[in-house]
């Protein structure tokens, strides 16, 4: 028996494939390794969204590259998005070649057979699939959380957001037919979970190439009907495409968090048509507005980036004004980083290195600021929360999310893990609340 470890990069889809190569590889016969150290084959599941990530994984590879030396069996396998890039596998070669498989994004069912070719022909191996083949069902996984369960609805982007990658290396946007997403989470149902995570890269955009009538409003009213499931997340909704009669709709489904994540990207519309997302910081805030006003204790976060090719200091004081406007409980907040072959990567004016760190810094400080105030007003109010377990930062004590997603860390045995509990708030800090179990 051989032990394989995995090490996921990057977004909540990456999180899911890695379940995906678990179940993959636990069937064919692997077992799950302690550590990287004692495993037989190393998986790297990439990303490439920003350089950071793929700094990353070169550092990574240097690691294995020392290990592989002392230990020449090892198989190391890198795969997902940053290899899907043209020319990515060649320079991977160039620059690691220690490597012994590399993958695309498209082509992860195929992992167990493409590995069992590498132990055979002790040879390295790449198969990288230009296109997206049609949605493949059925694949085994290995669940990381025992109540919590992560749902891919649809797989890919057209939005081609002009900064961003994505739709070059997960392709286009193909929906998941509804009849197997509900299937998929009746079984989870069965098996424990209370919470699912509806994922896609625009959820909002989900049905679109599906037949008449089907949309993500519909596909929530079915879900949400599911009996024993108690929370239904999703992520990422696109500004451009949340109607505000999905707002309605979710105002009325009771399993239906009040958590969304609605990355606006920047204050500018000057900047907002540069990146082509398609709507204007005025339809935004009136969405926010419509949100707040139907889903009473709503929470909104979102994602920013500094220093898109061409912003000026004004264009970034329109981000500030927004980021104060609409008051985001969180917000993850980003340099924007050149990725070769989109668009913006090419336009003239990038935004000098300190220019970027500078806007970022100043952006960090206004938005924690908001963000503890925001946790502060929950100070003595008693919240659900679904217990994750012992909290990763803080082991003695156990961590959980709210309905509202904030991260609670508080007192309580270990069998609580898995269940949804009252937990009254008497702490708050910036990205984090503490509290005490009331029942
Ligand atoms: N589909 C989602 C959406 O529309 O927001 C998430 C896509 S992406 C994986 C997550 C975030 O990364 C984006 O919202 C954006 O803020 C950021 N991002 C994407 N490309 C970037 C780039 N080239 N530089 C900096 N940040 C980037
Ligand atoms: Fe990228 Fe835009 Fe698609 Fe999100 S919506 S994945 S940011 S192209």
């Amino acid at each position: 028996m051989k032990g394989y470890w995995i090490k996921v990069y990057g977004c909540q889809m990456n999180e899911r494939d890695g379940e995906i190569i678990a179940g993959l590889l636990e069937d064919a016969g692997y077992f799950k390794a302690p550590a990287m150290e004692e495993a037989d084959i190393v998986i790297l599941h990439t990303c490439c969204v920003r350089e950071k990530a793929e700094n990353k994984v070169y550092g990574r590879l240097g690691q294995l590259a020392r290990l592989k030396s002392k230990k020449p069996d090892l198989i190391i396998a890198v795969g997902g998005c940053m290899t899907q890039q043209p020319g990515a596998a060649e320079k991977m070669r160039e620059k690691a070649p220690h490597v012994d498989l590399i993958y695309g994004t498209h082509n992860l069912h195929e992992l167990p057979e493409l590995l069992k070719k590498v132990e055979q022909e002790r040879r390295p191996v790449a198969v990288v699939w230009e296109k997206e083949g049609p949605v493949v069902e059925g694949l085994p996984l290995r669940r990381t959380h025992k109540a919590k369960a992560l749902v891919t609805i649809s797989y890919g982007c057209n939005n081609f957001c002009t900064y961003c990658i994505v739709p070059y290396v997960r392709g286009r946007e193909r929906s998941r037919r509804p009849e197997d997403i509900i299937k998929e989470i009746k079984a989870l149902v069965a098996d424990g979970v209370l919470e699912v995570m509806l994922l896609g890269q625009n959820v909002n955009s989900y049905g679109k190439d599906l037949e008449d009538g089907i949309d993500f409003g519909w596909l929530l009213e079915r879900v949400n009907a599911i009996q024993g499931l108690k929370r239904i997340r999703y992520m990422t909704s696109h500004p451009r495409d949340f109607t505000f009669k999905l707002v309605e709709t979710i105002s009325r489904l009771d399993k239906v968090c009040e958590h969304v994540h609605l990355p606006v990207q920047a204050g500018s519309n000057r900047v907002l048509e540069l990146m082509n997302r398609g709507y204007t910081r005025e339809h935004y805030l009136e969405l926010v507005e419509v949100l707040r006003r139907h889903i009473p204790g709503v929470s909104i976060t979102t994602d920013l980036i500094v220093g898109f090719p061409g912003e000026t200091e004004e264009d970034f004081q329109d981000t500030l004004s927004l980021v104060e406007q609409v008051q985001f409980d969180n917000a993850f907040t980003f340099m924007f980083s050149p990725r070769k072959g989109t668009v913006a990567a090419s336009l003239p004016e990038q935004v000098p290195l300190e220019v970027k760190k500078e806007r970022l810094y100043r952006l960090m400080e206004v938005q924690n600021r908001i963000s503890r105030a925001k946790n502060e007003a929950l100070v003595g109010q008693e919240m659900e929360v679904l217990v994750d377990g012992p909290s990763e930062t803080d082991p003695k004590n156990l961590s959980g999310r709210t309905r509202t997603n904030k991260l609670v860390i508080f007192p309580g045995p270990e069998e609580l893990t898995g269940k949804l509990v009252k937990v009254k708030i008497t702490q708050a800090q910036t990205f984090l609340l503490k509290g005490e179990v009331v029942s």
